[in-house]
Formats: C-alpha cells, structure tokens, sequence
C-alpha cells in the first residue's frame, strides 16, 4: 500500500523551503501521496526517508524495461483503470512466437519477413518488438543458439520460453545484452527461476494458474530480492482472461496490492486456432490491459491494425498530437513557389503534407500553432482567425522567401480570407481545396 500524505510528511524535513514549487512540506506531501510530484523535486529528503518514500511515489504498476536498441520499450508504469481519467503511458508490446526447433534458413526467413512490418504514422514509426521462442523439445543447446542469432542478427528482444532452467540458463548466456524476459517461474521452480533471474538481473515473467496463487509467487519471488516481474494468470480462455487483466488493474490501482502491481503477459498464440481471431483478441488484450501480448506470427494485416490500436489507446486523450510551428519545404520549393498554410494538428500536417509531397510540387507549408487542433475546430475555437493567421504569416519570415506574396488557406477555412486580406494588405490571399486529397490536382493548376 502506498503511504498516505500525512504519513509522508512525518518524513520530508519540514523546513516549508518552497524549492520543490509548494509553499510547504505538508503541501508537498499530499501532491506526491496523489502522484502529482515526483520525489527528486525535494532535494533535501534524507537516504532513509527516499527508501520509504520510494513506496509511495512508485507507479501502483511497477514500469519495467524489456529487450536494448531500438526495439527497447517499458511496459507497465499505469497509473488509471480508464484512458479518459489521465493515459496509459507505455504501450502494449507486441511478440511473435517462434520454436526453437526452426531450422536456421526459415528464422532468417521470419526475422527478414517481421523486420520490414514498419509503418509509419503522424511521424512515428511503429514496429513490433519481441520475438517470444519457445523451447519445444528440450534442446538447451539449439534453443541458446536460436536465442543467440536472434538476438546478435536482428533488432527483435526476446521473450525466452522453457521449463528447463538449465536452458534458459544456456540463453541468458547468449542474449542477456538483449535484456530477454525469462518465461516463465511457476510454483515448482519459483526458487530456480528466481535465482536466475536475480543474477542475471532480467525480467521474469510469473505464471500460476488462478490470480490468487499469482499473489503467493509474485511474493515468494519479491521476497528472493526480485523487482521487475510479469504476470501470467494463467487461463488461456478468452473470458476467464479478460476478467483475470480488469481484476489485476484494478487490485494494483484501487487497493494498492504491490503483489500484482507489475504488468501482464498474455498469450492469444494459445487461445485460438487462428491467427485472425488471435489478432480479435489482442485486440481486447491491448484495450485492456495487456503489458505485452504473444501471437504466432505476424502478418501486415493483423499487425497494422493492432498497431493502430496501440497507437489511439496509448495516445494522452487531453493531449493533442502535435507539430512544430514554422515553414515546411516540401519538394525543393524557391521563390516561386506556392505558400500554404494549416494548423499543427499532426494528424492534419501528414495528410496535407503528404499530398503535397505526392503533387511534386516544390511548396512552401506554413505551419501554424493552434494548440494541436484541427482546422475547423481550431476555426471555430478562434485560433485559426484570419488577423492571427495574418500575424503569423507576417513573423514567420515567409515574406523573405517567395518573389509573390500568394497564400493559399484551406477550403474549410475560406470565411477567413476577408480579415486576412485587411491585415496582409500585400498578400494575395487564395482558398484552397477543402479535402486534402483535392490538394495535388489544385496544386498542378495553380502553377501551370
Ligand atoms: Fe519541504 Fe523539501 Fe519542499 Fe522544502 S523542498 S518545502 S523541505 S518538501
């Protein structure tokens, strides 16, 4: 259970400083029993009360790192049931699974086929980023030296699946830069596993058979010394698994139960026979509340929408996407060039942008700041206002660059036009199509 306010004042120095931007220690008691302060914002908290304190400014889940380099992700750290009340922070990560009988030529094969899924979206690029390899036959050998060459030959983490210690102890050997997670400690190896995992300091993956027994691991296991766990509830059943992910959640968050405040692991490669009704269920799983999913395979069609989803549910709800304010070039514009202008919604920016990169049409694209709105609600807000357009237009240097001072507003926004011509009296102010996919045909016109 975290420490509540009064509990933690009885440890902060009690000097009412203000360093840490309250006007006094009680003060920053409380914000930091609700999560509003971090601890390090007190520089003269002593060691002893940092220990303590740490219980009660961790996460209720704790975050914990998985796999090096650029497919490296946090999983857990939440901190609500519900993405409206604030966001989930650190999205679900997304493993394939692959046996550790597969002969070298059809793993190159898969790493080669898994590593071209990039998509990029609004300017980010999204991957998958585990391979989860599962020691089917007892070979500790073969199943280290898989580990090994997926780890050394691609940019995949790992998720190292077998029973037999003495074989996940070959893999660590090969792959622990990789910072693998070790799958799985259960009631009859828990000590084992627990060790391994200690020495080698990697994550662990805890699988029991109901939640209740998960309490009794996750504590033995915290007990040996171990902090970064996840859990397996076990059930492989669509519903029994959905019931197991909410009853985690909300025993972390609501009553503060340390013992399952670590994020999932869940295994839609074991609850279906297919590989699209797996995608339905991490679909549910990544909604709620999976730390990483496990499928057989991926394919583009079911992980592009998968990581879609990720993208929409691990996205700040009250916070919009957005782009630097300021001038694009897009195509190699020059002084003749056309000038356009928008708002910084991402959203907007890569679909406008995007079309006018498809047009070939050397352009100028003012980008404007309208607190991430689009064009219409910004319009409507009042922040894309034809004299707030004008100013922009005026400071944003866009003058110095083009030999006719032409700008073209979206179609949406025409009724802008009248304002913007008073206050850019020499500015030839012209509307745009209202649908972006509109914008290379007006483009190629416009400069014919
Ligand atoms: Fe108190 Fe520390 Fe804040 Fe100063 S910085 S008011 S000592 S909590």
């Amino acid at each position: 259970m975290g420490l509540t306010g009064i509990q933690i004042f009885k440890l902060l120095p009690k000097t009412n400083c203000g360093e840490c931007g309250v006007p006094t220690c009680l003060a920053f008691a409380m914000n930091l029993a609700s999560g509003k302060a971090e601890l390090d914002s007190c520089p003269y908290v002593s060691d002893e009360a940092k220990e303590q304190l740490a219980e009660a400014s961790a996460p209720p889940i704790r975050p914990v790192a998985v796999g090096a380099g650029v497919r490296s992700f946090k999983t857990g750290g939440e901190t609500v049931m519900f993405r409206h009340e604030k966001t989930f922070y650190n999205p679900t990560g997304l493993a394939a699974m692959i046996a550790s009988d597969v002969d070298s030529g059809s793993l190159d094969k898969k790493l080669k086929e898994w590593n071209a899924l990039q998509y990029e979206r609004v300017g980010l690029n999204l991957i998958p980023q585990l391979v989860a390899l599962k020691d089917v036959n007892g070979d500790g050998a073969a199943f280290a030296a898989t580990a090994k060459k997926i780890a050394e030959e691609s940019e995949f983490g790992l998720v190292l699946m077998s029973d037999n210690v003495e074989a996940l102890k070959a893999a660590v050997e090969a792959c622990a830069f990789k910072r693998p997670i070790l799958y799985a400690a259960t009631a009859e190896n828990a000590e084992e596993m627990g060790n391994l995992a200690k020495e080698s300091g990697l994550p662990l993956a805890v699988k029991a058979d109901k939640v209740d027994d998960l309490i009794a691991l996750s504590d033995k296991l915290t007990g040996m010394g171990l902090k970064d766990l996840l859990l397996d509830s076990g059930s492989r059943e669509m519903k029994q698994v959905f019931e197991d992910q909410v009853a985690i959640r909300r025993a972390a968050l609501k009553t503060g139960n340390r013992s399952l405040g670590f994020p999932a692991i869940t295994f839609p490669c074991e609850m279906a026979s297919n590989l699209d009704m797996e995608t339905v269920i991490a679909a549910m799983l990544i909604a709620k509340y999976a730390g990483i999913v496990v499928l057989s395979d991926f394919k583009g069609e079911n992980l592009f929408p998968l990581l879609l989803e990720r993208l929409n549910i691990f996205t700040d709800p009250q916070r919009p996407m957005t782009v630097t304010q300021g001038i694009y070039e897009i195509n190699g514009p020059d002084e003749n060039s056309p000038v356009l202008i928008t708002t910084n919604f991402s959203l907007t920016y890569f679909i406008v942008s995007g079309e006018i990169e498809g047009s070939r049409v050397p352009s100028w694209l003012l980008i404007m700041d309208t607190e991430g709105l689009s064009v219409m609600t910004a319009w409507a807000a009042g922040k894309f206002a034809g004299d707030a357009v004008a100013i922009f237009v005026k400071k944003s240097g866009i003058a110095d660059k083009v030999a006719k001072k032409r700008i073209i507003i979206p179609g949406y926004a025409a009724s802008i036009s009248g304002d913007m011509e008073e206050d850019l009296p020499d500015w030839e102010v012209i509307i745009g199509p209202r649908d972006a996919s509109l914008i290379p045909k007006f483009l190629k016109d416009f400069v014919k």
